[in-house]
């Protein structure tokens, strides 16, 4: 446990469930796998010792076999299937407004379910149902690929690492497991505990070879990568719902007025003749004063991103500490570089995730889609508020 210098704070360690002598990953009868949230390698860079340019995310999945992990996956995977899920979600309730609470809420941060659940039950049903990426990937761990390995689902753990100590808490909601092997996401450790992981393995960055990914779960697009940023959840949504409608891609740069670092932006997207009014939060404290105007009619939006953090998960509680908000910048800039350099920067392209509906889940918004990837938020409620009853 790390304490603050007086004391008065401290923030939890889960690292010892998982290296201890007698944990999972010296169990011979476990299969242990890990995933790795966008916005970890941006921050594993920094802390690395190596010049940003040379601590790939390659040599993070290098580092991470040397620890002992059997598969390493990349969660940028599952932000892509968050996009057709969710990106469907958003089409079916834009042409079916009349049956649906508007406008429709993001829902891949814990922090900002776990504040509207508490500060305005009631909009509980804007949320989308789509369950986040670390709760997604960890269902398809336990389901598509615990088959086609031909793993027992109950003989894997996993262990998920991201840049938010709100994961830790959204792993454990009981209604949240849905593949029927205990819990889809076993662990969750945050940059922090893995960089000292790494330190206290002396794991030594500079003589290690770039490794690839796992597959399946082991190829993401540049719309996945920049999840870990303010915006860019909306902008990965909106590259896909306009292949969705019109059956051919829009330019991958082509919504990036949503992109920066302001609290509250607003933006009017134009898809087929149809306006979509999108809003982009980040900071609770934005995301209070955007609810209010909405509650008041002030404004009115179709699709609204909200991330607790500021700047997103690049900022995340979860991250390396320091002192000013360049580090934010520069890690959402290091994100926005991958993707302008990534061979696919759209969801629906990712060949896996094309791969996982033609063998498994059908379509986006199918049954079994339904059953594995989305999650009743009105179904939990935040300890110390009242039960949300949807009308
Ligand atoms: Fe976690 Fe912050 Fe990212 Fe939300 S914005 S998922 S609280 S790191």
């Amino acid at each position: 446990v790390t304490h603050c210098p007086t004391g008065a704070l401290s923030a939890r360690d889960d690292k010892e469930q998982l290296f201890a002598y007698d944990a999972p990953i010296a169990d011979p009868d476990k299969v242990v796998v890990v995933s790795i949230a966008p916005a970890v390698r941006t921050a594993w860079a920094e802390e690395s010792g190596l010049p940003r340019e040379a601590a790939t995310p390659g040599k993070l999945v290098a580092a991470l076999r040397q620890m002992g992990f059997q598969y390493v996956f990349d969660t940028n995977y599952a932000a892509d299937l968050t996009i057709m899920e969710e990106g469907s979600e958003f089409l079916e309730r834009l042409s079916h407004k009349e049956d649906f609470d508007y406008p429709l809420f993001t829902s891949c941060c814990p922090g900002w379910v776990r504040f509207l659940k508490s500060q305005y039950p009631e909009l509980t049903t804007c949320l989308s149902t789509a369950k986040s990426p670390q709760q997604m990937q960890g269902t398809i761990i336990k389901t598509y690929f615990a088959k086609v390995a031909g793993i027992q689902p109950e003989n894997i753990y996993h262990v998920s690492i991201m840049p938010c100590m709100a994961k830790k808490a959204e792993a454990d909601i009981p209604t949240i497991n849905d593949s029927g092997a205990g819990k889809d996401v076993d662990l969750v450790l945050t940059t922090r505990e893995l960089i000292r992981q790494c330190r206290s393995m002396n794991i030594d960055f500079s003589s290690l070879e770039e490794e690839e990914f796992d597959s399946p779960l082991g190829t993401g697009t540049g719309a996945g990568v920049i999840f870990g940023a303010t915006g860019g959840v909306m902008e990965a949504a909106l590259r896909s719902c306009y292949y969705l409608v019109t059956g051919k891609n829009a330019d991958a740069d082509a919504f990036k007025e949503i992109r920066g670092m302001d609290g509250w932006r607003e933006s009017s997207i134009d898809i087929n003749n149809t306006t979509i009014k999108t809003a982009v939060v980040n900071g609770l404290g934005n995301a209070r004063k955007l609810i209010e105007a909405l509650l008041k009619g002030e404004v009115q939006y179709d699709f609204v991103e909200v991330m607790a953090c500021p700047g997103g998960c690049v900022g995340g509680g979860g991250q390396p500490i320091h002192l000013d908000e360049e580090e934010t910048e520069d890690r959402r800039e290091y994100l926005y570089s991958l993707d302008q350099n990534a061979p696919l920067r759209f969801s629906h392209e990712n060949p896996e995730i094309q791969k996982t509906y033609e063998d498994f889940l059908e379509k986006p918004l199918s049954h079994l889609a339904h059953e594995l990837l989305h999650t009743d938020h009105t179904a939990w409620t935040v300890p110390g508020t009242k039960k949300i009853k949807p009308e």
